[in-house]
């Protein structure tokens, strides 16, 4: 049965109460999931049309995983539930008198979507903590393209050491830089070091890729803050013992395109390491459209950016919006695909419950722990007073992380692809493409392959600040 129609550019749906979700991430698939089966006509509107496992974005990057593996297009995801349609498209603008989002095509054309309901879930992007001008050389760790781009950065940076002598300028392109010890800059550096020592130790000629360097640069007292100090130490010494460089209590203070600044939390001189390869992992935010919200809302948001709502999920005052996910602010939700998922139920049983005329009941978070990989081993999972780390913690992990990838055909390829690559060290997913090349006249561009951004807009839409 076909639920909805597009009339001159607004989507139209008839007869039911209609659910506008906008994100397909952990919180919106999950509520659209648990609607399936509701008396209601659900959308569900995503820039990027698939559901991403953000979890595992650093494997796809250092050429574990494909992205085929850790994605899964959400109208394939979806295709039982007669009554959800999905659109690709980015939501910019909302009117909550008239009930309408407008969202915008890929093309810069816009489309609306009327709701009765609305569901935002639209997640967080990277921070860059007031520095937006670092993104040009120190790609984040959030999308697909994300993964693509650090992906390009790390076997890229091997690649032109072994085209140049010995020196200065061949050792920066060995040396790779994280800031953030937090679970994601933890992963990426552990899977370089292990790329540099295992996959790539016997191909190059030239260069030796285990004396590939990896700073990491956090500014608390340790890594992995967040887990039991028990659990930290342990993973310090396995990344110690795995040769990279912890850098604590410091904050990354400059990125340029061939060298990195960090200077003491506590006072003191900065200090330049030289690299080609700088990647952050350092902070998030809330999506713009989430900054839209709450000013048309007049909701209250943190400096982050995450909506403040009531114990039900809703925005004050605007009963029929719910925000979830990792832009609910309240009770310090965790950001984490757990509480997403949890959110997302939670507000299609709101939606059920108003149906029914039942009263909706308060969102409670149950915490379901935190796992962190460091190395082929070695993994760390903290629920509650259970905390496991070295091949127990490391099969617990890649267990969990197998449950909740997206897809039966996902969860056995990424399954064999593990034991594949613990059987021999070679990775299937290396393979780089420099950008598009116009037509066989045009090169590649060196210009886009190393400064992506250079060329584009901004990511809020302005003009790329020249670069130093
Ligand atoms: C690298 C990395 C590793 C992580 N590891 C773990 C882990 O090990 N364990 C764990 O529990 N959590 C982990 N997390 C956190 C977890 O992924 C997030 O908490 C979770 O994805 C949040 O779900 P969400 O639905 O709120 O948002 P997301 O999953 O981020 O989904 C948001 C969706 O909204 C879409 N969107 C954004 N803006 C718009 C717009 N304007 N219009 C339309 N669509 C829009 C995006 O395309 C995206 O699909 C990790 C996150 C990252 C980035």
């Amino acid at each position: 049965m076909m639920c909805s129609t597009v009339k001159k550019g607004v989507v139209m749906g008839y007869g039911r109460k209609r659910v506008l979700i906008i994100g397909g991430g952990f919180g919106g698939l999950f509520c659209a999931r648990r609607l399936g089966r509701a008396d209601v006509e659900v959308t569900l509107l995503d820039r990027g049309a698939s559901h991403v496992f953000q979890p595992l974005l650093y494997q796809c990057a250092a050429g574990k995983l494909s992205t085929g593996q850790i994605s899964r297009p959400l109208r394939e995801e979806l295709a039982r539930h007669a009554n959800v349609t999905t659109l690709l498209g980015e939501a910019v603008d909302l009117d909550p008198d008239a009930r309408q989002v407008i969202a915008r095509r890929p093309d810069e054309s816009t489309f609306t979507l009327r709701y009765d309901v609305l569901i935002i879930a639209a997640g967080m992007r990277q921070s860059y903590l007031g520095h937006e001008e670092f993104a040009h050389w120190a790609p984040g760790m959030k999308t697909l393209d994300d993964a693509l781009n650090v992906r390009r950065r790390l076997f890229g940076a091997f690649e032109i050491a072994e085209t140049l002598p010995p020196g200065p300028e061949r050792d920066a392109w060995l040396t790779f830089a994280i800031a953030g010890g937090g679970p994601t800059g933890v992963e990426l550096a552990g899977q370089i070091r292990e790329m540099a020592t295992r996959a790539l130790a016997h191909e190059f000629h030239s260069i030796e890729p285990e004396d590939a360097r990896v700073l990491l640069f956090d500014g608390g007292s340790c890594v992995l803050g967040t887990f039991a100090p028990e659990l930290t130490d342990k993973a310090t010494k396995v990344l110690q013992k795995l040769g990279v460089e912890l850098h604590l209590g410091v904050h990354v203070t400059d990125v340029r395109h061939d060298r990195v600044t960090v200077t003491p939390k506590a006072g003191g001189s900065p200090e330049d390491f030289a690299t080609r390869t700088v990647l952050w992992t350092a902070g998030v935010e809330a999506v713009p459209f989430a900054r839209r919200i709450a000013k048309v809302l007049d909701a209250n948001s943190d400096r982050a950016g995450r909506i403040a709502v009531e114990p039900d999920l809703s925005v004050p005052g605007h009963p029929d919006i719910f925000v979830i996910g990792d832009l609910a602010g309240r009770d310090n939700l965790p950001g984490v695909a757990e509480n997403a998922m949890q959110g997302g139920l939670h507000a299609a049983a709101c939606v059920r419950h108003d149906l029914a005329g039942k009263p909706r009941r308060p969102y409670r978070y149950r915490d379901a722990g935190s796992a962190a990989y460091i190395s082929r081993g070695h993994a760390l999972l903290q629920v509650g007073p259970v905390k496991l780390a070295g091949v127990i913690g490391w099969l617990a992990w890649g267990f969990i992380h197998i449950a909740f990838l997206s897809g039966l055909e996902n969860r056995i390829s990424t399954l064999a692809t593990w034991l594949g690559t613990i059987a021999r060290v070679h990775r299937t997913d290396r393979t780089f493409i420099l950008d598009n090349t116009p037509s066989a006249e045009h090169s590649y561009s060196w210009l886009k392959f190393m400064h992506p951004n250079m060329l584009h807009a901004t990511r809020d839409g302005g003009q790329a600040n020249p670069p130093h």
